[in-house]
């Protein structure tokens, strides 16, 4: 079986974590502020707090930026759960909005539609890899007041208009969980250049202390804490990230030229202002080709080739979420059903990715 996500995990890794394991040391200490710093560095920020994963890091990232009970952030109806979640977390009311057909990220027309008094940030998506339209997007945050939360846990090394995912919003969010890029099993950063929301973050991080006088609680934290054991294995993984991304990118540049021309299948589409690191290579099974989504699954499994299907329904089509539905989703639920992942990832050899090639090709 040729999976579908494969994380990289060399003897660099292991010892790392045996460093860690003989040192004693295995709570919040100096490898999680090695990867802060490294992190800063990577995404041009002035600030990196680690957390403990992805949801926890857009919790905080939307706790740092002011999010209460009562006011609502907009964000896309096709992502996965957590970017949801994490608003309601923070008391607050998530509105979906509908994405954009060639982009599958959220559609800034959209987002200008969904704005009432109450709005106070919208939660942008970089799917699949690729950063949102920032530029739009910022437009309307600015004409509007907005916070802007980059849900950056798809975009590590992702950039627009040169500038780097981590550091195109006001406060934003990465995760280290197995299948990501950049990975330790669990884990999450949140990035921002503003001090306030920085300083919020570590508080929130760790019982409202800010790591300076122990037992000193200035508001109600969490335990978001990352261990060393994980923040050892991303200081390894930071090591090869544009060599992981470039490797992801040479990947995704033999199915566009292998699965080109395929009457009914739709290759994803890079915006010109972006730089794709394809955490996901997603194609569309439309009605035009021979068979449908859930056979082409189907099809795929019998070969030996693993698939994701990211995602299967518009959030609003969850119980716990269906209240938040105020608009008609049709592009997300079209893309709920066309939708499949092929194997992108930087382990990936020339024959497999043929081999998928030619698979696909004999339907
Ligand atoms: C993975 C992911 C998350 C959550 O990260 P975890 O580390 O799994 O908690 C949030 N948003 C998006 C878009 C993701 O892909």
């Amino acid at each position: 079986m040729i999976p579908v996500s494969l994380p990289k995990i060399s003897d660099e890794e292991k010892q790392a974590v045996m460093r860690v394991l003989d040192s004693g040391m295995l709570a919040q200490g100096k490898e999680v502020e090695a990867l802060e710093s490294i992190f800063s560095k990577f995404c041009d920020t002035k600030f990196s707090v680690a957390t403990s994963n992805g949801t926890a890091s857009l919790h905080t990232a939307l706790f740092a930026a002011g999010i209460k009970p009562g006011d609502e952030v907009i964000c896309p109806v096709f992502t996965f759960v957590a970017t949801a979640n994490s608003i309601l977390m923070c008391g607050a009311t998530p509105v979906f909005v509908d994405v954009d057909e060639r982009t599958y990220n959220i559609d800034p027309q959209k987002v200008l539609e969904a704005i009432t008094p109450k709005t106070k940030a919208i939660s942008v998506v970089n799917l699949y890899g690729q950063c949102a339209d920032y530029d739009e997007l910022k437009k309307i945050a600015k004409e509007n007041n907005l916070l802007i939360i980059e849900d950056a846990a798809q975009s590590v090394g992702a950039t627009f208009n040169g500038v780097k995912s981590g550091k195109i919003g006001d406060v934003n969010s990465f995760s280290f969980y197995a299948t990501k890029n950049i990975m330790c099993g669990e884990g999450g950063m949140v990035t921002t250049d503003n001090p306030d929301f920085a300083r919020r973050a570590l508080l929130f991080r760790q019982h409202g202390q800010d790591g300076k006088v122990k037992y000193e609680y200035h508001m109600l934290g969490y335990n978001y804490r990352m261990t060393e054991m994980q923040a050892a294995i991303a200081n390894v993984q930071m090591k090869s990230v544009d060599k992981f991304t470039n490797q992801r990118i040479e990947n995704a540049q033999k199915y566009y030229e292998g699965l080109k021309d395929i009457n009914g299948i739709i290759l994803p589409h890079v915006d010109e202002r972006c730089k794709h690191v394809f955490h996901q290579y997603s194609i569309r099974i439309t009605d035009k080709f021979k068979i449908n989504r859930d056979e082409f699954a189907k099809y795929l499994e019998e070969n030996g080739i693993g698939y994701g299907i990211y995602y299967p329904k518009s959030l609003n089509r969850y119980d716990h979420l269906k209240e938040f539905g105020r608009f008609d989703y049709r592009v997300s639920d079209i893309l709920c059903n066309e939708i499949i992942s092929i194997p992108v990832h930087p382990l990936l050899t020339a024959d497999e990715i043929q081999f998928i090639i030619d698979k696909i090709h004999a339907i």
